[in-house]
C-alpha cells in the first residue's frame, strides 16, 4: 500500500460538481480579478474566524505582508516572530523594510515561548507575530497580555490554523489581524494562490482594501501607494464552495490523529500534544525522532511519504545570515528542526493506511546503533 504525504485528488473527486459550477459562474459573470464569487467567499469567511471583516488577497505572504504595511511598520522597526516557520513570515516583516527578530519555542507546543518574550522587546519593537504552527494556536493570553502591556500590535500568522481555536476562540480573531493562506495544500486549499486578512477594526480592514487595490477606494483615486493583491476570482468561487465542508475535513483530521496518538503510544516515539487551551486542526501531525532521516527513509522504502516542517530554522537560512545569529542562537527550535517528522496528514486518510504508518514505524529500530 502506498501512503502519499496528501492526497489532493481524493478531496477533488468529492466536490467536483459543485467546483465546475462555481467556475462556470465565474467564467459566465468574466469577474475573473475579484468580483462577487470573492466578496461572498469574504462574507462567509469572517464570522467563520469570529470577525466582522475578510479581506480576499493574493496569497498568505500578502496577507502578512499588507497587514504590517497597513500598521504603519517599516525601516528602522522591529517585529518578533519564531524562527520555525515556513520563511514567508520573516520575508514579510523584512518586505516592510522591519527587520525580524526571533524568540525560541515551546518544547511541546513548538509556538512561541510567551516566558521568553519579553527579553525580545526594545524601543524599536511594534509587533508579534505568533504563528500558529501545524494547526494549533499560540498561548496567546500572555502574548496579548505584554502586547497590551508593551503596546504592541499582535498579528497572527494563522496561515496552517483555519478552524483552529484558542479558549474556544476561533484563530486569527484574537489579534489585531488573522492571516490566512489558501496555498492548495492548506487546510482550506484553492486550486491556486490566494490568502486573507480577517480583522475586527474596521479602519485597519479598510487600510488592507485599499492597499490591496493600489490604494484606490474609488476607481482612479488612488490615496496611498498600494499594491495589486487582489485574489482571483476562481479561488473565491472554489474557497467559497469548500469554505462549507472545511468543519468536517477539519474533524477527519482530528480523527486521524487520534488514531496515530492511539496507534503510536506504547512506542518509543514522541507523539504531537494538544495544549489544554487548542483546538487543532493538525494541518500537519508532527512526531519526534532522534533518528529522524533514517526513520524517513526506512518510511518511503515501504511506499510511505513524510514532509519536514522545517529542516532549516529561518534563523540559519543563507538568505537571514545577516542577521547574525548561530547555532545554539535558539536551542529548542534548532532541535525540533532535527527531530520533528510529518506523517501524512489530509481528511481522506483511512484508518487502513494509519494503521499500515504506525505498524512501518514501530518496526523501525529506533535504539539502533
Ligand atoms: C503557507 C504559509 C505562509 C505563506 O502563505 P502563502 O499563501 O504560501 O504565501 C505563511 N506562514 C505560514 C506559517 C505558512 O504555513
Amino acid at each position: 500500500m502506498t501512503v502519499p504525504f496528501l492526497d489532493l485528488k481524493a478531496q477533488y473527486g468529492s466536490i467536483r460538481d459543485e467546483v465546475h459550477q462555481a467556475l462556470a459562474q465565474v467564467m459566465e459573470g468574466t469577474a475573473f480579478a475579484s468580483g462577487p464569487a470573492v466578496a461572498q467567499f469574504e462574507k462567509d469567511f469572517a464570522p467563520f474566524c469570529g470577525c466582522e471583516f475578510a479581506i480576499g488577497v493574493g496569497s498568505g505572504t500578502e496577507a502578512l505582508w499588507l497587514s504590517l504595511l497597513a500598521l504603519g511598520i517599516g525601516s528602522g522597526d522591529e517585529v518578533i516572530t519564531v524562527p520555525n516557520s515556513f520563511i514567508a513570515t520573516a520575508e514579510a516583516i523584512s518586505f516592510t523594510g522591519a527587520k525580524p527578530v526571533f524568540v525560541d519555542i515551546d518544547e511541546r507546543t513548538y509556538t512561541m515561548n510567551p516566558e521568553l518574550l519579553r527579553d525580545m522587546i526594545t524601543t524599536a519593537t511594534k509587533a508579534i507575530i505568533p504563528v500558529h504552527l501545524y494547526g494549533q494556536p499560540s498561548d496567546m493570553d500572555p502574548i496579548l497580555r505584554i502586547a497590551q502591556e508593551k503596546d504592541l500590535y499582535v498579528i497572527e500568522d494563522a496561515a496552517q490554523a483555519h478552524g483552529a481555536q484558542y479558549k474556544g476562540r476561533p484563530a486569527g480573531s484574537l489579534g489585531i489581524a488573522g492571516c490566512f493562506s489558501f496555498y492548495p495544500g492548506k487546510n482550506l486549499g484553492a486550486y491556486g494562490e490566494a490568502g486573507a486578512v480577517v480583522t475586527n477594526d474596521a479602519s485597519f480592514a479598510g487600510k488592507i482594501k485599499m492597499l490591496r487595490d493600489h490604494g484606490q477606494e474609488r476607481k482612479h483615486e488612488h490615496k496611498s501607494i498600494g499594491w495589486n493583491a487582489r485574489m482571483d476570482g476562481f479561488q473565491g468561487a472554489i474557497l467559497g464552495v469548500k469554505l462549507k465542508y472545511l468543519p468536517e475535513w477539519n474533524e477527519a483530521r482530528r480523527q486521524c490523529a487520534q488514531r496515530y496518538n492511539q496507534l503510536l503510544k506504547n512506542s518509543s516515539i514522541l507523539t504531537p500534544m494538544e495544549a489544554e487551551y487548542a483546538k487543532h486542526v493538525y494541518h500537519i501531525y508532527a512526531i519526534r525522532s532522534t533518528k529522524r532521516d533514517a526513520l524517513k527513509n526506512a518510511l518511503a522504502q515501504k511506499n510511505i511519504y513524510c514532509g519536514i516542517h522545517y529542516p532549516v530554522p529561518i534563523h540559519l537560512q543563507p538568505a537571514y545570515a545577516f542577521l547574525g545569529y548561530q547555532n545554539g542562537s535558539f536551542p529548542v527550535a534548532e532541535k525540533c528542526a532535527q527531530e520533528l517528522l510529518s506523517l501524512p496528514m489530509y481528511p481522506e486518510l483511512s484508518p487502513r493506511q494509519i494503521e499500515t504508518v504506525a505498524a512501518a514505524i514501530k518496526e523501525f529500530r529506533h535504539n539502533a546503533a
